[in-house]
């Protein structure tokens, strides 16, 4: 008899594992290749939960856009110097925890960057060095104390004519986020979501395997430095060698260190791992920001949180907690 039942139990179970649907779509979001895997019992549910997922990016693209005009971060933007704004409880959220990472990174994370960000070039691959006045000119605008937030009110107020906010380095993090939650009110049972590159994982893949993720070297992408199996997890880089040009022999790339106008150097690649997506990405820049062994050593001392770094040399490290997922030749 109880064999029977558990025989019974066992087939439901095998038919639920049979009939799910896995759905992977890709499109071009935030100027960046966004991936949606989502595992799901009934393939066209699978199919609407994608879609809604896509729907909430693209609420969030209107809402972070810097370059639409109908954007709140576009209205911020514009009324620097003049007015505070009021924008959405989300946004004005979304800022608050962003002001709360340049803080703990002593800066190194900073909304407004593009103050002085925007002098350097990196989209066309053109070499061009701003010359160091214009860049202590422009760096006058930057800072992130100069974002004013009125919580009573709802508002945010730059307080300099010249500066500006921009959601490059969180906005895909917290989209990743977001796609998540979505899909999994839709009843999606195992995803994984690619924000540009930016990884969030939940459940389970559809053959009831863990996700699991490889991390690359970011000079020779055939060189796997890591292979992590994750759970709930998030995985974003951050590098030097997607937008970069070399000049005198010397590599710039696009992630800025808001403190001095030029771009960071230590690194060439910093891969955070953290249950937060949003969280991984503002961390992921700013530990690129601080350098090999600032940057580690903060992330050594958040709770949840590791890391792979390897150096403008080449050498790899990493957190304590992951070493064991290192290939051999690299643990240490
Ligand atoms: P990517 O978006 O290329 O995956 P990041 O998440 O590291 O990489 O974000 C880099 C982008 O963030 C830059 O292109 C720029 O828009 C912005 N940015 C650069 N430096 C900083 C900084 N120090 N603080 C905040 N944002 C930055
Ligand atoms: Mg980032």
């Amino acid at each position: 008899m109880t064999g029977r039942v558990f025989l019974a139990f066992l087939v439901v179970l095998v038919a639920t594992a049979a009939h799910a649907a896995a759905v992977k779509d890709v499109r071009s979001k935030m100027g960046s290749r966004f991936e949606i895997t989502a595992v799901h019992d009934r393939e066209a549910a699978a199919h609407e939960a994608v879609e809604a997922a896509w729907a909430e990016i693209d609420r969030l693209e209107a809402m972070i856009s810097g370059w639409r005009e109908d954007s709140e971060t576009s209205a911020v933007n514009r009324s620097a110097g003049t007015r505070p704004v009021r924008v959405s409880p989300e946004l004005f959220r979304l800022i608050r925890r962003a002001v709360k990472v340049s803080e703990l990174t002593a800066g190194a994370f900073d909304l407004t960057f593009a103050g002085v960000g925007d002098l350097w070039d990196f989209r066309s691959g053109e070499p061009a060095v701003p010359g160091r006045e214009r860049i202590a000119a422009a760096l006058r605008h930057v800072g992130y104390r100069r974002i004013v937030l009125d919580e009573e009110r709802g508002t945010v107020f730059l307080d300099d004519p010249g500066a500006r906010i921009g959601f490059g380095a969180i906005g895909k993090g917290y989209a990743a986020n977001r796609a998540v939650f979505v899909l999994k009110e839709h009843g999606v049972r195992g995803g994984l979501v690619s924000a540009g590159g930016d990884l969030v994982a939940f459940g389970r893949r559809e053959d009831g395997e863990p996700w699991s993720i490889a991390i690359a070297h970011p000079r020779d992408p055939k060189r796997v430095l890591a292979q992590i199996p994750l759970t709930e997890q998030a995985v974003v880089t951050s590098g030097d060698y997607e937008q970069y040009f070399i000049h005198d022999g010397r590599r710039y790339s696009h992630i800025i260190d808001p403190r001095t106008g030029w771009p960071a150097s230590g690194l060439q690649a910093v891969t955070v791992i953290c249950p937060d997506a949003e969280l991984a990405d503002a961390l992921a820049t700013a530990t690129f920001v601080l350098g090999p062994e600032e940057g580690l050593a903060l992330l050594e001392r958040m709770e949840g949180v590791e890391a792979l770094f390897v150096t403008e040399t080449g050498e790899v490290r990493s957190t304590s907690n992951i070493r064991r997922h290192l290939k051999q030749e690299d643990q240490g």
